[in-house]
């Protein structure tokens, strides 16, 4: 049992088949944005995020590719999906992989007490499987193909065509458990958010559960099933255990016990597996379920899902080589309410760029330190008397502050933005309005001038401590600049107000740099 203070918060393992797209790069930083944010609150905070490297679709691509399919994961980790990590910043305390040792060996630990305990029986399936999906379909899941598929049923996700399979199998008595769901939803309404995610949950499980197949033997690539090697793990019971086995379940006692339960953001389109199936296998287990499953929506480019399979995916590095990593992070988390879906435009993006970034928040960075520097030779001011509009923005710091934190106890990332932009845009208006450069002008001005300095430093520290998790290198430069002492992602974020000024500035080159060429 955690002792409340530690955030330990996952991505979903990613699967190795191919390599990643902006929808990926959303949920890492979505993620990453709300553990730095948890970090600088004093908690425990703990990332986990990786890969998910069984299966026979990646048993197929590598056969296709001529190399194993540990080659083909290798190849694909080191190359795609950890590079993806730099690429937008990422702060991961972990990269767990299906393959690894300490995930295997726990995972059929785990197996063999569901099968010790009665959990899991031998039996018989028939059905039409989807090798894009990794699942048998419901006959109410397939829609009519089109195309070259046209006449037949494909995967509604995939458009393919499903294989009719059948095949002696283990199975997971999850239909006993629906009731217990059921309950755990209703005393628990966080458990799934947001309540459109929720709702569609409740729904499918109040149809009533069926057990789940769990083992494949018409391949190979795959963990072991303890008591019987002819058989794999079907790979989503697999994937789904690397929230327990990266956490030290099965090897690690103290850790796991320190770290779990989990926070679990994911995609829209598998929620049903971390909602029902993933609470279904601890309940059974005897382990505490997830402290919750957040399902994102999607991102649409051009009214369409961005995935592959549709040929519309855009490499993160697309976007990041021309704008910077602060840019997507702030861009993905400002423009998409999280949990909604959102519309990709590079229009978008290069405007909010221009409009937030750079003239809102990078210019008034560099405007306020440019006074400081010409004005007071560098020293930022000792705190004089401060007039009703100083008070004000002190005012607005300390709401924000709660807000922001308010906001992302709900894992409302864009309401955080949008409160941190308040001060933002006041701070602004407060330049414009007490002209400090008319009061440099008059020596009798002077406690003025100073006042209205130290308040806009201020309010600069208190930008950079807040906004630290969503643009973490133009806040650490800006800290630097500020004359911020330490780390600025050590500063707490509930505190951020609190900060008052360093001893001097120190010149600070534009945050948001003018970006010259056309994308898109
Ligand atoms: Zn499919």
């Amino acid at each position: 049992m955690s002792d409340g203070s530690s955030f330990y918060i996952t991505t979903p393992i990613f699967y190795v088949n191919d390599v990643p797209h902006i929808g990926h790069a959303y949920t890492e930083v979505a993620a990453d944005v709300l553990a730095r944010w948890h970090r600088q609150s004093g908690e425990d905070a703990w990332l986990l995020t990786g890969t998910d490297e069984h299966g026979q679709k990646i048993l197929r691509t590598a056969t296709a590719n001529g190399v194993t399919p540990k080659e083909w994961a290798d190849r694909l980790v080191e190359t795609a999906w950890k590079p993806l990590l730099k690429t937008v910043d990422i702060r991961n305390d972990d990269f767990i992989r299906t393959t690894d040792v300490r995930h295997e060996v726990n995972a059929q630990k785990f197996l063999q007490h569901l099968y010790d305990s009665g959990h899991i029986y031998t039996g018989e399936y028939e059905g039409f499987y989807c090798v894009g999906c990794e699942e048998y379909k419901q006959p109410s899941d397939l829609i009519d193909g089109v195309g070259e598929y046209a006449g037949q049923q494909v995967c509604a996700i995939h458009s393919i065509p499903c294989e009719l399979l059948h095949e002696k199998n283990y199975f997971f008595r999850m239909s006993t458990f629906a009731d217990h769901l059921l309950a755990l939803y209703e005393e628990n309404p966080n458990f799934v958010q947001p309540a459109s995610a929720r709702n569609e949950v409740i729904s499918f499980v109040k149809q009533g559960l069926s057990d789940l197949s769990i083992s494949r033997s018409s391949f190979d690539w795959g963990i072991k099933v303890p008591w019987d090697d002819s058989h794999v793990v079907y790979v989503w019971f697999d994937a789904l255990l690397n929230y327990i086995t990266a956490a030290g379940y099965g090897h690690d006692d103290e850790k796991f016990s320190r770290l779990w339960p989990a926070t679990h953001v994911v995609g829209k389109d598998i929620l049903r597996f971390h909602a029902v199936i993933w609470p279904a296998m601890l309940l059974a287990a005897g382990i505490e379920v997830p402290r919750q499953v957040f399902g994102h929506g999607w991102l649409l480019v051009g009214g369409e899902k961005m995935s592959k399979s549709k040929l519309t995916g855009i490499a993160p590095n697309q976007i990041t080589d021309t704008f910077g990593s602060d840019a997507f992070r702030y861009y993905f988390m400002r423009a998409i309410s999280f949990g909604q879906d959102g519309s990709f435009s590079w229009e978008d993006l290069s405007a909010r760029y221009q409009s937030e970034l750079a003239n809102g928040f990078g210019n008034l960075a560099s405007r306020v330190i440019a006074m400081v520097v010409r004005y007071c030779d560098g020293e930022i001011p000792v705190a004089g008397d401060f007039s009703e509009a100083d008070e004000l923005i002190r005012g607005t710091e300390k709401r924000v502050t709660d807000a922001a934190t308010l906001a992302i106890g709900h894992l409302a990332i864009h309401d955080a933005i949008a409160a941190m932009w308040e001060l933002v845009d006041e701070l602004n208006g407060y330049i414009t309005a007490q002209e400090p450069w008319s009061l440099a002008k008059d020596p009798a001005d002077r406690d003025r001038l100073e006042a209205v300095l130290v308040t806009a430093v201020r309010g600069l520290g208190t930008l950079a401590v807040l906004l630290s998790p969503v643009v973490p290198q133009a806040t650490a430069k800006l800290w630097t600049a500020l004359g911020g002492i330490g780390l600025v992602t050590d500063q707490r974020i509930d505190r951020a107000w609190e900060w008052t000024g360093g001893p001097r500035v120190s010149p600070l080159e534009a945050l948001f740099p003018r970006i010259e060429a056309t994308v898109g």
